[in-house]
């Protein structure tokens, strides 16, 4: 078989690599505790996964318009205007399996070949992959620790060139669970609203924010036309396996999104749209609920990894990853990422699954109980203790 070229361009997201790994070991007997998987640990509520039940009873097994069902991209066009505080018709709302769509097709849809895209690094990796399998130039924006794993927004606007057609923003971020502060986006707005650029603004953790409050750039003057949202449904109301997420856009471009999913979805499934207007419209106190208890977490296994020696761990502000400095330990990440895999049964992913530099760190995801966690930072520290 002769691939097309494209293809060694494309990248991957290494943490499912790393799942299957510890699926292996698991096979072999091995007791194994998974801390790689960003996926909350909780059932989505009960309110919502009846709607979907209800949905299917009442017939819902068809097609729904590509751009997703007109009662949704109300939903979400109110929900979106309410917390951004700008004004969204549904007409600018795609609706798509995930909210990982909206990269691949935002991608697509705007970049030619040699076009700039600047991306956070450490970050989501599906960024990178994507520019560059549609031949586009992916340029990093390191996020250091000195900054909060923030954009240093100056570094920034010096690294844009005349070639630069999208910037890429993730906050609250995966993995360094680091957010922009308003300022920081006023400062963006106000270096790139006169330039042709366009914002892809991934905001799949904005209701996973343990202090301070959610703020995108879309909401700073004159922004809107010119960025997009992806947002969705996985995080906020774990509902990973549902694929349910959704692009917030200007008019034309969403019209376009919508014809890059005639071509490939056609829809996305009807009764979990309904599911989600029952998601966005229903009781939040599950949110609450799942936000606290990710908090508690957080705190608990920042204060144990602290107490490693050789490792040092920032307090996430936002997301259900921490991000633990191990450069004392003088080893790369990924053998680091190995050897807790092969040593003591602990799945963790290296930073450098999110780029270049991610080294000298590990991601550790909270999704996985109190009692599991602690378990797996004791192993941890008995192979660190080893190595250092
Ligand atoms: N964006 C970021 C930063 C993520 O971490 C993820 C999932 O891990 C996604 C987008 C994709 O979310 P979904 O499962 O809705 O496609």
């Amino acid at each position: 078989m002769r691939f097309a070229q494209r293809m060694t361009r494309l990248g991957t997201e290494t943490a499912f690599e790393v799942l299957a790994k510890a699926k292996a070991l698991e096979a072999q007997g091995s007791h194994i505790i998974h801390l790689e998987i960003g996926e909350p640990d909780f059932n989505t509520p009960e309110n919502i996964v009846n709607a979907a039940i209800r949905a299917l009873k009442e017939g819902y097994h068809g097609y729904t318009p590509s751009a997703g069902m007109l009662d949704l991209r109300q939903a979400v066009a109110r929900y979106v205007s309410q917390t951004r505080h700008i004004e969204v018709d549904p007409d600018q709302v795609v609706i798509t399996p995930g909210g990982k769509p909206i990269i691949f097709f935002s991608i697509l849809a705007l970049i030619e070949e040699g076009d700039e895209v600047i991306y956070p690094n450490p970050g989501f990796p599906i960024y990178q992959s994507m520019i560059e399998y549609v031949g586009g130039k992916a340029i990093p924006i390191p996020l250091r620790e000195e900054l909060d794993f923030r954009i240093d927004i100056q570094e920034l606007i010096d690294l844009a060139t005349d070639r630069t057609r999208m910037i890429i923003l993730n906050s609250p971020g995966n993995p360094t669970g680091s957010f922009l502060t308003r300022e920081d986006l006023e400062a963006l707005a106000d270096a790139f609203r006169e330039k042709d650029v366009v914002f892809l603004s991934d905001e799949i953790y904005s209701r996973i924010l343990f202090e301070g409050e959610h703020y995108s750039i879309a909401s700073c003057r004159e922004m809107q036309e010119r960025t997009i949202i992806l947002d969705g449904f996985s995080k906020t109301y774990a509902m990973t396996g549902w694929r349910l997420g959704y692009g917030v856009m200007e008019r034309m471009l969403a019209q376009q999104i919508t014809r890059l999913m005639v071509n490939s979805n056609s829809c996305t499934a009807a009764f979990t749209q309904v599911a989600g207007v029952e998601a966005l419209t229903g009781d939040q106190s599950a949110v609450d609920e799942m936000v606290q208890t990710f908090k508690q977490r957080r705190d608990r296994v920042v204060q144990l990894l602290n107490q490693i020696e050789g490792v040092s761990c920032a307090t996430p502000r936002g997301a259900f990853y921490v991000f633990p400095n191990v450069r004392e330990l003088k080893k790369s990440s990924a053998e680091l990422q190995d050897r807790l895999l092969q040593e003591c049964g602990v799945a963790v992913l290296a930073g450098t699954c999110f780029g270049k530099f991610g080294e000298g760190y590990l991601r550790l995801s909270c999704a996985n109980s109190m009692e599991n966690l602690e378990e797996g930072i004791r192993r941890i520290a008995s192979v660190i203790e080893r190595i250092h």
